[in-house]
């Protein structure tokens, strides 16, 4: 049983009421960590030990901070085993997904960016009698709220370039998924990262995330998690005129067209699906097939979803766990309770997992992959966001017909072709309303790319010179030629 404080100014302390939540692993529904319950009081102590460092941290060249983050990287690295450990229990995932994936990245995203940024020339413009060129600040003290799907991968996403670009940070994970901040936390501070540059509040998104929008000092804030969270970031950001980052929900959609290499597609579209039990924001939630090799897809794609190694998250050969949470379960059940209302047929899962492994006393957050066929593309099964390990399937007649049932979403995150013609996988691709399409594949990541979603799924991007840019406020110097003349 871990007890887990907040990290402010260098030093580890709990919430200054003394409050805590406790924390789960969902395989077993043990209680694994007390964490603190942290209000607007610690918030404030964040914001002034942030302040306290910012204008060191920010004098420093970005080569230097570059040099941070790699030692941060090395220093991650050296512990990638113990994140991975740590992010299976807390998330119920499976350990070979959080070596390859959560880990892995969360080392990757502190090189990444201070190669990226080592590799960036001044940004200038000639004109006859002048020259401009583009001087980049820090925004200040930024605020990092993240959700509990990829915990340490999505928090080190924001983290490595905040600090890259001179900011000082006042991080808050999920409440639900608090440990690997932790350790990331315990890590700067081993390295000596100098106090105040980078801190973590724990707690509930109400309390310590709404004191974080609200606080004055905060001048950037960049939110991944859901739509409707979303809306009440933007609506206390906003007026406030902070910088706002929002990578919101998705409901994407896998389009397989009738030329597609079938077993490629299948493979793809179940990873896409059930990756993570389906808790990734960019899984295709929706397969859209064509009516000609729907019944050969589907008969593939089932066989292949009835393959996955359900259970212990431990074992190495396991492929999916838990979800989130009892609750998280309960909800992803009322979706299919209500898809079999809406009049559709489960093709496979529907139930909780209690075949293999479901924790010590049958008590752990297991359910079966589950596909539907027969409900409406319109039906409220394919419209909402549901995270979880359910996939509903639906016909085509024809790519028009395709891209409008694609498109028929509040949502617009990403989506993946599969067609063995590259030309027509371009034209569907720029029909789609999604921030992100894979032709051929799925969450293949070049971190330089712009990563983010439009309509319902986000304002503006993070990856590359996006987040580089988001995390510094620009000037442009004009000089003046000397005038020869005079
Ligand atoms: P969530 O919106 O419930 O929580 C996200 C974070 O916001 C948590 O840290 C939470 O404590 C905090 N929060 C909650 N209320 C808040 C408030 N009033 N003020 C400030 N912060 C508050 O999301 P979740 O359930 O943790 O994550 C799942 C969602 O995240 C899904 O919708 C998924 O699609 C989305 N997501 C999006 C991306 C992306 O890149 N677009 C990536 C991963 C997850």
């Amino acid at each position: 049983m871990l007890d887990i404080k907040n990290y402010i100014g260098g030093e580890f302390r709990p919430s200054t009421d003394g409050a805590t939540l406790e924390d789960f692993n969902p395989a077993t529904a043990e209680c694994i960590a007390n964490i603190p319950r942290s209000k607007a009081s610690d918030v404030d102590l964040a914001v002034v030990a942030a302040h306290s460092a910012q204008a060191e941290w920010g004098a420093r060249t970005l080569a230097e901070r570059a040099d941070w983050l790699v030692r941060i990287a090395d220093a991650l690295e050296a512990k990638h085993e113990h994140i991975a450990q740590t992010e299976s229990m807390d998330t119920g995932k499976p350990i070979s997904l959080a070596r390859r994936v959560d880990a892995s990245r969360s080392v990757r995203n502190f090189r990444f960016f201070a190669e990226f940024g080592r590799e960036q020339s001044d940004v200038t413009f000639e004109m006859d009698d002048a020259m401009n060129y583009v001087h980049r600040s820090p925004v200040g003290t930024v605020g990092l709220i993240t959700p509990w799907n990829l915990p340490l991968y999505l928090l080190t996403w924001k983290v490595a370039p905040a600090l890259l670009m001179g900011n000082t940070v006042v991080a808050k994970p999920s409440e639900i998924t608090p440990l690997t901040a932790n350790i990331l936390a315990e890590t700067l501070d081993e390295i000596g990262l100098p106090a105040g540059v980078f801190n973590v509040v724990h707690g509930l998104g109400p309390e310590v995330g709404q004191a974080i929008l609200e606080a004055p000092g905060i001048k950037g804030i960049s939110f991944t998690g859901g739509t409707s969270t979303g809306r009440i970031v933007a609506k206390t950001a906003a007026p406030m005129f902070k910088k706002l980052s929002l990578e919101l929900g998705g409901k994407n959609a896998t389009i397989i067209l009738k030329d597609a290499d079938l077993e490629a597609a299948v493979n793809g579209a179940v990873r896409a699906a059930f990756t993570n039990s389906g808790q990734v924001c960019l899984c295709g939630s929706r397969i859209l097939v064509d009516a000609s090799i729907a019944e050969e897809f589907t008969q593939l794609f089932v066989a292949e979803v009835e393959r996955i190694n359900i259970g212990n998250p431990a074992d190495a050969d396991t492929v999916m766990g838990s979800v989130i949470s009892p609750e998280h379960l309960e909800k992803v059940e009322s979706y299919i309770k209500l898809g079999i209302d809406e009049g559709g047929i489960v093709l496979t899962g529907g139930t909780r997992e209690m075949t293999g492994y479901h924790g010590p006393d049958g008590v752990g957050a297991f359910l079966r992959p589950t596909v539907f066929s027969g409900l409406d593309y319109t039906s409220r099964c394919a419209t909402e966001e549901i995270f979880g390990p359910m996939v509903t399937l639906h016909t085509f007649d024809n790519e028009d017909e395709a891209i409008h049932m694609a498109n028929h979403s509040e949502y617009g995150l990403a989506g993946s072709i599969w067609t063995t013609d590259l030309e027509r996988g371009r034209k569907v691709a720029a029909r789609m309303e999604t921030g992100i399409v894979w032709v051929n594949t799925w969450l293949h990541r070049d971190l330089r790319t712009p990563f983010g979603g439009v309509k319902n799924s986000g304002v503006g991007r993070e990856g590359g010179t996006w987040s580089m840019e988001f995390f510094s406020e620009m000037t442009n110097v004009c000089i003046k030629h000397p005038n020869p003349t005079s």
